[in-house]
Order: C-alpha cells, then sequence, then structure tokens
C-alpha cells in the first residue's frame, strides 16, 4: 500500500529527490550537483538537459535506496530554484539554449530600457515586483532576441517554462503548466487574477503563445510518465514558498529565512497582497484549488551562501565550505573589515543593479580570518536589513525567526544573527524545508495530511540560538555596514 510522498527539488546547485513518510521524517534521498556555466561576466547558466537526467537519475537513486517502487507513493510535489528560464522546442523537446539562471545579469540594458520608460516600480502594482534582472520575463525576451526567434514564438513553436514547468512537462510526457508562485516571479502575470497579463507580455515582448497554463501550487496537476510513472504530480512550488509551507508559515505574521546560494525571507500576509514601500517584494506564498491565494511579503538577497562557495573557487581561501567557520572563528572579530557581496548587483531592499561586490577597511592588519568572517557576517547584515523593511512594511515586529537552509550549519553565523537582529533565531528539526514544504503540498493535495493544523503538530524546533550582543555594539556594526553597502553603489 502507498504510505509516502516523494518531493523533487530542484536547487540552484543541486537536484534532489526525498521521499518523506507521514511523520513528515526524511526516508530516503538521492542529490546530484549540475554545472554551473559562467560564459561572460555576469553570465550564469545551467543545462536544461543535464538537469532532467540528474533529475531522473536521483529519482531513481532514491527510491532504489529505499527499496521502495513508483507505486509506493501516493503523490509527489515538485518545489524549483525560482526564475531560471528554459525555451524549447515544443516538437523535439530540446532547449533553444542553455537555461539562464535567476542570478545572470545579462538582460540588464532590456531592464535599463522598461525603467527609463516609466521607472523602476512601473510594474510593481500589478506583479508586486520592481523592474530587474532577477525575473523571468526579460530573460525570456533576451533569449528570442539574441537567437532570432520571436517568429518561432508568436507561431507557438516554441515554450517558455522555469524549472517546475520543464520539469512538470518531461515528467508528465508534455504537459505545459506553472504555478502560481513561480508566474509570480516573471513581471508578466498580475497578482490578484492569478493570470498572464497580455499588456504586460505585449510591453515586455514575450509572445504569449509561449506562456505556460498557469495551475494552483496545491494541484491536482497531472499524472506522471517515465521515472515515477502513474503518480500523481500534484503540487508545484517555488523553493522559498516551499520552505514556507515546510516551515508551517500559513498564518499571517509567520516567517522564516532560508539560507542557501542566496537568502529569502517570506512573511506570509494573509489573502490580500501588501504592496512594499520598503524594497520588497510582493508574491503569491501558494495558492491552493478552492481557496483564496494566499500571499507574503518578501525580501531576497542574492548571494550569500554563493559567497562562500567564491572564496573557496574562486579565492582558494578554504577547501570546503565548512571550513569557513573555523577560519572566521581564528580572529576576534571582523577587524573593521565588511564584504558587500553585490555581485549581482544588490537585490532587497536596495534593488541597485549598478553596486557591485566591495570589501572595504582593509589594512596591513587584515588577514584571511578577517575576510572570512566579514562574509560569512555579509549574511546576517543582509538578513537584518531585509528585517527591518519586513517591520516596516508590515507592522509585525518578529520576535523569532524560524530558518532554513545549508548555511544553517554555521553556528558562529546563526549566533551573530541573533546578535544582530535582537531576536532569537529557531531552526527546526527538520532541515531541508523546501523539499518538506513540497511533500506537504503534495500530501495535503490528496488527502494524505489531512489539513495545516494537521502539518503544525509536526514541526519540531531543534536548535535556538539567543542575542547576548548589547545595543551599542550591535548599532555601532550595522552603521559601518550601511557606510560600506554605500560604497558599493555606482560601480557600473
Ligand atoms: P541551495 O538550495 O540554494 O542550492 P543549500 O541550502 O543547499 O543551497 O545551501 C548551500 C549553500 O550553503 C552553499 O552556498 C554553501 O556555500 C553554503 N554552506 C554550506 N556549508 C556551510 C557552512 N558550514 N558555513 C557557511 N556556509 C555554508
Amino acid at each position: 500500500m502507498a504510505e509516502f510522498i516523494g518531493a523533487l527539488d530542484q536547487g540552484t546547485t543541486s537536484t534532489r529527490f526525498m521521499v518523506f513518510d507521514h511523520a513528515g521524517s526524511v526516508v530516503a534521498v538521492d542529490q546530484r550537483e549540475h554545472r554551473q556555466i559562467f560564459p561572460e561576466a555576469g553570465w550564469v547558466e545551467h543545462d536544461p538537459m543535464e538537469i532532467w537526467s540528474l533529475t531522473t537519475s536521483v529519482i531513481e537513486g532514491c527510491l532504489t535506496a529505499a527499496g521502495l517502487k513508483r507505486n509506493d507513493l501516493v503523490s509527489v510535489g515538485i518545489t524549483n530554484q525560482r526564475e531560471t528560464t528554459v525555451v524549447w522546442d515544443v516538437k523535439t523537446g530540446l532547449p533553444v539554449a542553455n537555461a539562464i539562471v535567476w542570478q545572470d545579469t545579462r538582460t540588464s540594458d532590456i531592464c535599463d530600457g522598461l525603467v527609463s520608460d516609466g521607472g523602476i516600480d512601473r510594474f510593481r502594482p500589478k506583479t508586486g515586483l520592481p523592474i530587474a534582472t532577477y525575473f523571468s520575463g526579460p530573460k525570456v525576451r533576451w533569449l528570442l532576441d539574441h537567437h532570432g526567434l520571436g517568429d518561432r514564438a508568436e507561431r507557438g513553436e516554441l515554450l517558455f517554462g522555469t524549472m517546475d514547468t520543464w520539469l512538470a512537462w518531461n515528467l508528465t510526457g508534455g504537459s505545459h503548466v506553472t504555478d502560481t508562485t513561480n508566474a509570480s516571479r516573471s513581471l508578466l502575470m498580475d497578482l490578484v487574477t492569478g493570470t498572464w497579463d497580455a499588456d504586460l507580455a505585449m510591453t515586455l515582448g514575450v509572445p504569449t503563445a509561449m506562456l505556460p497554463t498557469i495551475v494552483d501550487s496545491i494541484g491536482p496537476i497531472g499524472i506522471c510518465t517515465g521515472p515515477l510513472d502513474g503518480v500523481p504530480l500534484s503540487a508545484m512550488l517555488g523553493d522559498q514558498h516551499a520552505a514556507m509551507v515546510g516551515q508551517v508559515c500559513f498564518e499571517p505574521g509567520e516567517a522564516k529565512n532560508t539560507y542557501g546560494t542566496g537568502n529569502f525571507m517570506l512573511m506570509n500576509t494573509g489573502t490580500s497582497p501588501v504592496v512594499s514601500d520598503a524594497g520588497l517584494i510582493t508574491t503569491v506564498a501558494y495558492t491552493r484549488s478552492g481557496e483564496d491565494p494566499v500571499y507574503a511579503l518578501e525580501g531576497s538577497v542574492a548571494v550569500s551562501g554563493s559567497l562562500v562557495q567564491w572564496l573557496r573557487d574562486n579565492l582558494g581561501l578554504i577547501g570546503s565550505a565548512s571550513e569557513i567557520e573555523a577560519l572566521a572563528s581564528s580572529v576576534a572579530d571582523n577587524g573593521d573589515v565588511y564584504f558587500v557581496p553585490a555581485f549581482s548587483g544588490l537585490f532587497a531592499p536596495h534593488w541597485r543593479s549598478d553596486a557591485r561586490g566591495t570589501i572595504v577597511g582593509l589594512t596591513r592588519f587584515t588577514n584571511k580570518g578577517h575576510i572570512a568572517r566579514s562574509a560569512l557576517e555579509a549574511t546576517a547584515y543582509q538578513t537584518s536589513d531585509v528585517l527591518d523593511a519586513m517591520t516596516t512594511d508590515s507592522g509585525v515586529r518578529l520576535t523569532e525567526l524560524r530558518v532554513d537552509g545549508g548555511m544553517t550549519v554555521n553556528s558562529l553565523l546563526m549566533q551573530f544573527q541573533a546578535d544582530l537582529l535582537g531576536a532569537d533565531v529557531v531552526k527546526p528539526r527538520i532541515a531541508e524545508t523546501t523539499a518538506l514544504g513540497a511533500a506537504y503540498a503534495a500530501g495535503l493535495s490528496v488527502g494524505f495530511w489531512k489539513s495545516t493544523d494537521e502539518l503544525r503538530q509536526l514541526w519540531v524546533e531543534d536548535r535556538r540560538w539567543s542575542p547576548t550582543m548589547d545595543d551599542d555594539t550591535r548599532l555601532t556594526l550595522l552603521g559601518r555596514w550601511h557606510a560600506a553597502v554605500e560604497k558599493s553603489f555606482g560601480w557600473v
């Protein structure tokens, strides 16, 4: 008898398939990294065929490790890195080019053109988003322009999708669908109606013929073929939205912060979208068939964990990500060094595409421990700025922050985060909240879990960090950080 739920988590650096049981515990996991392709400065690509191939192997690897068959899965959910854009041929199913990843800044000319004709916030009332290279709509336009494919797209010969769409298409044998959370990251979707907006599509130069059908995040969506033949695909949602579900942020005012490649704080704002005055974006938290949409405010930070990877891969300062904690702990403090990792400009709350990475405060005293420490601290400072914006927009001051993601294993960082926020930082027992959220969503859809209240019972605290820093120190550090951020502006 089927008694498990599958979650396919297609992230920025890797793809994993996980199986969960009814208690929300991990039964098995298989995970594979894919290549990061950097053809030019500011460009980041992934190979969609590589990702699809890894998807099939992690599904098979996970089921084999667990000793399970496909029909042991009641249903499956997909969660994905958001905004990363694929365009493929409807007949052959082959991508026309590599996927353009969310961090990629090649669309800055397209975005600048849109901004010069009405300002950075011209689409915000309808989409909840500022104009930025981050979002998928301008990436589609770039692919069509660059490869001369506009006419083919108009004729319906090419399809657009984010990774959810690409994987659903391949897993179901040809359903062209995306969910409301992923669609809400395109600059093409009307946040209130949850439908594509023809005027926006025209302005961005994206033919509506190539857009997928928008479905609810918590399905039903379709039936899989291939490696999951016969298993219902019951949920699709962007990784940060899935993490919200995994952290059971179902009530207005509940928030989580995920520390992965980038950092993403989302706060549930209930069934009406709150338009931000403080530099956050408004996004769909999730939608469920037959219910009102649930919205969120989001503070997105482009570079956090990827800065640790950069220290490892580009500078060779550490041999593995986990070594950064010891190196950063080799010094008593940051030695007045601040690292603003504006590699893709700065996202929330600044939205400055003209900013670039900056290290300030270097002296002969500075050593690699200070650089490592300033790199780690950058994640906490950026999170503090986002939380301030969240408080301004929502009027809710969080008393504690639920956290997850790869960087939360770093205790030095988590303690510094609690110090800087003046609030507790708490981590759940299941740190894989993104995959868990996709599983929860898929399970809710088919009645495997009966209600969000039932899921709430499954959230168990693992670790808590409480602030110990005095206010003077905190304010001094934040003041120095803000001065450093100013220095990163206007480089491009
Ligand atoms: P994603 O889902 O975005 O691919 P993960 O949640 O798997 O990311 O987190 C991976 C990130 O965490 C990487 O960018 C890596 O550099 C960072 N990371 C891993 N271990 C540590 C550590 N001990 N200290 C700081 N950062 C770490």
